[in-house]
């Protein structure tokens, strides 16, 4: 077995963080290094490690995230915008090998991402 990542292990609830949504499918909580005012991360409950390891079954899952997605950012008070990303892998900017969604808001994003 490998070693569990740091998401599946807050889905655990081995270790804290700061959640603002659960359901028993997906899990959001606060990133511990907000890159803007409103940062927070949407996982998936299920270990996926990123959008490669996606199967069709997981369709729903996925569909479900993004309603979540919706739901925080009106939630959250971004009604004038925000910004959903996934990194993807090495090259992509990924350092936690548990698909994840970011959400920020709350400033003025620009284009392109670094
Ligand atoms: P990524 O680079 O797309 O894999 O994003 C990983 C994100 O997880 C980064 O924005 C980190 O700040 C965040 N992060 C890492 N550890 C924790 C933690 N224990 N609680 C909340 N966020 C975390």
């Amino acid at each position: 077995m490998s070693e569990k990542t740091i998401f599946k292990r807050i889905i655990d609830k081995e270790i804290p963080a700061d959640i603002v949504y659960e359901d028993d499918q997906c899990l959001a909580f606060k990133d511990i290094a907000p890159k803007a005012p409103t940062h927070v991360l949407i996982i998936p409950k299920k270990e996926i490690a990123t959008v490669d390891d996606l199967t069709d079954e997981d369709a729903a899952l996925i569909g479900h995230i993004w309603i979540v997605i919706r739901n925080l950012a009106r939630d959250l008070g971004l009604e004038e915008g925000y910004r959903v990303i996934v990194n993807c892998k090495e090259a992509g900017g990924q350092e936690v090998p548990h698909l994840h969604y970011h959400l920020l808001g709350g400033r003025q994003m620009t284009w392109p991402p670094g």
